[in-house]
């Protein structure tokens, strides 16, 4: 890998360390049977040691100058975008496993991507921004805490692994790094899950402001909560994941112009 060239608009800052990448093949632990997603395998360093464990892999990177130059034993490369990728039509009857020394300008849409299709994925070992990891494992009543840490925390059991040095990569990228290892929950937390989303997401719309304040100024502002069992004077960042879920199921029985506030979401989320 002596002429690394590096694409920016495409999140690449390349592993050099064997040190880290045995680490994170440990996380993994990949074993025969399984089937697991690659995203983004670059010059193939993670994928050199995945292919070595006898599970199946199915590596996907963008970049066809560097898709056309990788070969592996049991790895099947895809020249696609993760993002368009269909993973049901991959999984088959198997439950994924994904890994990733990830894009970092596209962290989010990947997670809420995999949090979409959980059903058919077992778990994810994902290197990226460790502020981004530090947001996604917070707790209440800390700035870190926010959409992130709820939504992910309430779909999945998070494991912050390790942080990583700037070091370790090729070209360096400015901050620090981490491992997160995210397993994905088998039980539906609530009964309205796209509801769920839109509580989180309006609550922390002004996050210093009480929630009374954020629902009013959202998307839910034509409700009436006059009488909800919940108490509204309280603040985004004091409420435990089982408080949100509680605060939608709550909001569901509102009356939303007449009719029920889910029918109305599910409306907007259709199109
Ligand atoms: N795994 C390699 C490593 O650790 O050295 C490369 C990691 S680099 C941070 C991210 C990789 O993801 C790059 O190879 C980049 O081309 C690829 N990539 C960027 N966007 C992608 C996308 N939407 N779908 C698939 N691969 C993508």
């Amino acid at each position: 890998m002596k002429n690394i060239k590096a694409k920016k608009s495409l999140g690449q800052n390349f592993l050099i360390d064997p040190n880290i990448l045995k680490k994170i093949v440990n996380e993994i632990s990949p074993k025969s049977g399984d089937k697991i997603i690659e995203i983004g395998p670059g010059y193939g360093a993670l994928t050199a040691l995945l292919s070595e464990s006898g599970a199946e892999i199915i590596a996907v990177e963008i970049d066809k100058s560097l898709a056309k130059n990788l070969k592996f034993q049991n790895v099947k490369i895809l020249n696609t975008d993760f993002l368009k990728l269909n993973l049901a039509e991959l999984a088959e009857q198997q439950k994924l496993r994904i890994v990733g020394n990830i894009p970092y300008n596209i962290t989010s849409p990947i997670i809420f991507k995999l949090l979409e299709e959980r059903e058919i994925i077992e778990d994810a070992v994902f290197l990226i921004q460790n502020e981004v990891a530090q947001r996604i494992k917070a707790k209440p009543f800390t700035k870190e805490y926010g959409i992130l840490s709820v939504i992910l925390q309430c779909f999945a059991e998070v494991k912050y692994c390790f942080k990583v040095s700037p070091n370790v990569f090729k070209p360096k990228p400015k901050v620090d790094s981490a491992v997160i290892h995210l397993y994905f929950q088998k039980h539906k937390p609530c009964t309205n899950e796209k509801l769920f989303i839109e509580v989180v997401k309006a609550a922390f719309s002004h996050r210093r402001k009480t929630l009374k304040n954020s629902l009013m100024n959202s998307i839910f502002k034509n409700c009436n909560f006059k009488n909800i069992d919940f108490d509204l004077n309280r603040r985004a960042e004091e409420l435990s994941i089982k408080d949100y879920v509680y605060l939608t199921e709550r909001i569901k029985e509102l009356k939303h112009d007449g009719k029920r506030i889910e029918d109305t979401t599910a409306r907007r989320n259709s199109g």
